[in-house]
């Protein structure tokens, strides 16, 4: 039986003082969390002062990107899996939509940034998805095979027992559209599929989280997809009862 996992994407929003706020309200409800993992992801500048404000240890702490290099040096403005493990994180967001769309980023790089991350005792939430002209073009399936593979070709489905998986569908996130509990279904008994190809087992034990626009509103409904284990929330987690009515319609 897997367990759901929530995660929280607070993207590049925040203040110390919304982040107070904002923490202060998680710490007052997690006594509320059972039979669900959480986590949030906060800028990388404020994952100290979250760390310093969460005074429960019931919510981990993930960053939303990291460096492809994997030891330190002359590398203006990057932050190291090593430090973000030194910060407190458990977590690593990689290959988001928007780091692909508006940063480049390769599925070679994704590929490498999830090798180093687990190497240095991070669990990466590595994110696939396909846009809606993609998806309209027939091609989705193809897509996520290939953001898949080249994660597989480059750590080996062993290592998919230390990986969440999130599928985001582009045109899900940010957008208040959601994918229907069956076509989010559909995508997450895919990427099981494909996985399970190589190793049954380790399929099976996967974490698939769902992202795009999820809300307290539709949470229950794609949660309870056999195949959706949780999810990435954007949105939603910068409000933290929305965030912990989100994480409660996860739980088993
Ligand atoms: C995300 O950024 O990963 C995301 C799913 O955003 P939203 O929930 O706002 O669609």
């Amino acid at each position: 039986m897997r367990k759901p996992f929530v995660a929280g994407n607070w993207k590049m929003h925040g203040s110390k003082a919304f982040i107070l706020n904002l923490v202060t309200g998680l710490n007052s409800r997690a006594g509320e969390l059972e039979g669900v993992d959480v986590a949030i992801c906060p800028p990388s500048l404020y994952i100290d002062f979250t760390k310093r404000t969460l005074s429960t240890g019931v919510i981990a702490l993930g960053a939303q990107n990291m460096a492809e290099e994997p030891h330190q040096g002359a590398f203006t403005g990057e932050g190291s899996a090593s430090m973000l493990k030194d910060l407190g994180c458990r977590y690593v967001i990689l290959g988001h939509s928007e780091r692909r769309a508006i940063y480049g980023e390769t599925d070679s790089e994704i590929a490498n940034k999830v090798q180093v991350a687990l190497d240095a005792g991070l669990t990466p939430i590595f994110c696939v998805g396909e846009t809606l002209q993609e998806r309209e073009s027939g091609v989705m399936k193809s897509v996520i095979s290939t953001q898949l593979e080249a994660v597989l070709s480059t750590v080996g489905i062993a290592a998919f027992s230390s990986i969440v998986i999130a599928y985001e569908p582009v045109w899900a996130i940010g957008t208040g559209v959601t994918a229907t509990p069956e076509q989010a279904q559909e995508v997450h008994a895919f990427i099981r599929s494909k996985l399970a190809e190589l190793d049954p087992v380790i399929a099976e034990g996967v974490v698939i989280q769902y992202g795009g626009s999820v809300k307290p509103g539709n949470a229950k409904e794609l949660f309870g997809q056999p195949d959706i284990d949780g999810g990435l929330i954007g949105g939603a987690s910068l409000d933290a009862d929305d965030f912990i009515a989100i994480c409660k319609a996860a739980e088993i």
